[in-house]
């Protein structure tokens, strides 16, 4: 049997640092399963259908098709049309999604992926496919800081995917916003108002774009890209996200 120094290397820095769930730190010895333990992944749960038409939030089973919005949108103008997320942001997958975000863990965007592959299971969940992905921006000063755009990282999976060209860097954020979470509506919007540029809006004129994002929190951002994307003659602008917070003010 040949032993390959890489697999040496492996074992030894799992007996240094043996590898722990990023959900809830228990020892992840003898499993399968690289970054979550079974009772974490168990815990991990898929928005289901009914999804609200506008932001894409599960209604639940006595829930009618709400064409204002359900309870999460309708006080909100979203720009967009349409949106889809895969899983609730919630236990583990808010802790994965803080360890690729915060914690420079960009081979998460893999895992994080997978569990938008499960959820399109059925196709693309849109009425018309996308000519084009596009990340929602980092400001630069961000993406510095970061080493990443999160966004980036998860647009090229689905890309591949899907099987759709991911375009970058034509839409960029030209204003650093402050964080959303103490702003309430109204203010929310003022933020992120102009932050947003389309470099290139020949590009865009015409196609369909799919926005990806991690997570969608109130649309407020994603809907600002789409009516950014829009005037520069996105015909129509879907989102895509990983994770959908469950009540307005959770944000990660
Ligand atoms: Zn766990
Ligand atoms: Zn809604």
């Amino acid at each position: 049997m040949k032993i390959r120094l890489k697999d040496i290397w492996e074992t030894a820095v799992n007996l240094l640092y043996p590898p722990h769930c990023l959900g809830c730190e228990s020892s992840l010895h003898r499993q399968v399963d690289q970054y979550l333990c079974g009772g974490c992944r168990k815990g991990i749960t898929y928005v289901q259908s009914p999804r609200c038409p506008r932001c894409g939030a599960g209604l639940g089973p006595y829930s009618h098709s709400p064409e204002k919005g359900c309870v999460y949108c309708k006080t909100v103008r979203l720009r967009f049309d349409g949106a889809f997320s895969a899983v609730y942001f919630q236990g583990a997958v808010k802790e994965l999604i803080h360890h690729f975000k915060y914690r420079k863990k960009e081979y998460l965007a893999g895992p994080l992926t997978t569990l938008v592959y499960k959820a399109l299971d059925i196709g693309v969940p849109f009425p018309e496919n996308p000519h084009w992905i596009i990340p929602v921006p980092l400001h630069w000063r961000r993406k510095v800081q970061r080493g990443f755009n999160q966004a980036e990282l998860l647009a090229r999976y689905i890309g591949k995917y899907l099987g759709v060209e991911v375009l970058p860097s034509n839409l960029s954020r030209v204003r650093d916003t402050h964080s959303q979470t103490s702003l309430g509506t109204s203010q929310r919007e003022e933020n992120v108002r102009g932050a947003f540029e389309v470099r290139t809006p020949a590009r865009i004129n015409g196609k369909n774009v799919l926005l990806v994002d991690d997570v969608l929190t109130t649309g407020l951002t994603a809907s600002e890209c789409a009516r950014v994307l829009k005037g520069a003659g996105a015909r129509m602008v879907y989102v895509l996200t990983v994770a959908r917070s469950v009540g307005p003010d959770q944000e990660p």
